[in-house]
């Protein structure tokens, strides 16, 4: 069975992943798994440049298939930040907590039509020709005037989707690996794997 490195050590990120690919015929691990430690400098401009960094760079150290993904929030009213530097954002380890309410707080001013948001997610895979395949996909919705539901990480909170009523917190794995910008990303790029196993 192939087997294809997912340049992450992030075990949420695994999860997720492998529910979404699980029927294809591949194994999949993370950079632990595999024994690999490497520190990538993600110091490319655009989601692209970032998720070919981190795929490439595994690729070099393995020449096996990479996936790699990177991902962020844009906020339309904020000129798009975070965007890639949503991690980064007032800081790698400064909680969740504070960072959504200063987002919140960047919008004190901005109208229900003025808030639009977006999560974007690249997945970049390396195969083992060198070829370097793409794939972006994003869900839309409404940065929400406080923080709202229990699932999910990072942003989820304050991603609220009007047509479900509530936020990407509020809900279930199952419904957000559905519909998720990640979701969708790692879906495309399963179809365009797909060709290159037979
Ligand atoms: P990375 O792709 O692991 O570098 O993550 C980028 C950043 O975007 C992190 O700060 C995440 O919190 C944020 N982010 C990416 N996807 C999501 C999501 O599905 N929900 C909430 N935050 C996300």
């Amino acid at each position: 069975m192939k087997r294809i490195i997912f340049a992450t050590s992030n075990e949420g990120k695994m999860k997720e992943i492998r529910m979404i690919l699980a029927d294809m015929d591949v194994e999949i691990v993370s950079l632990k798994e595999a024994g690999i430690q490497a520190d990538i400098i993600e110091d490319g401009t655009t989601f692209e440049e970032n998720a070919i960094i981190k795929a490439t760079e595994i690729h070099k150290l393995t020449g096996e298939w990479v996936l790699a993904d990177d991902s962020g929030l844009e906020v339309d009213y904020l000129d798009k930040a975070p965007g890639i530097y949503s991690a980064r954002f007032m800081g790698e380890d400064t909680s969740y907590h504070i960072k959504n309410n200063e987002i919140i707080k960047r919008l004190e001013n901005a109208k229900d039509e003025e808030r639009s948001a977006r999560f974007v997610c690249v997945i970049a895979a390396v195969i083992d020709n060198g070829e370097v395949m793409t794939t972006r996909a994003t869900i839309e919705g409404r940065i929400g005037y406080k923080e709202e539901g229990d699932n999910g990480f990072g942003y989820d909170p304050i991603m609220y989707l009007p047509e479900y009523g509530t936020t990407t917190a509020g809900l279930s794995p199952e419904q957000k690996n559905e519909i998720s910008h990640r979701g969708k990303a790692l879906r495309l790029m399963k179809e365009k794997l797909e060709k290159y196993l037979v």
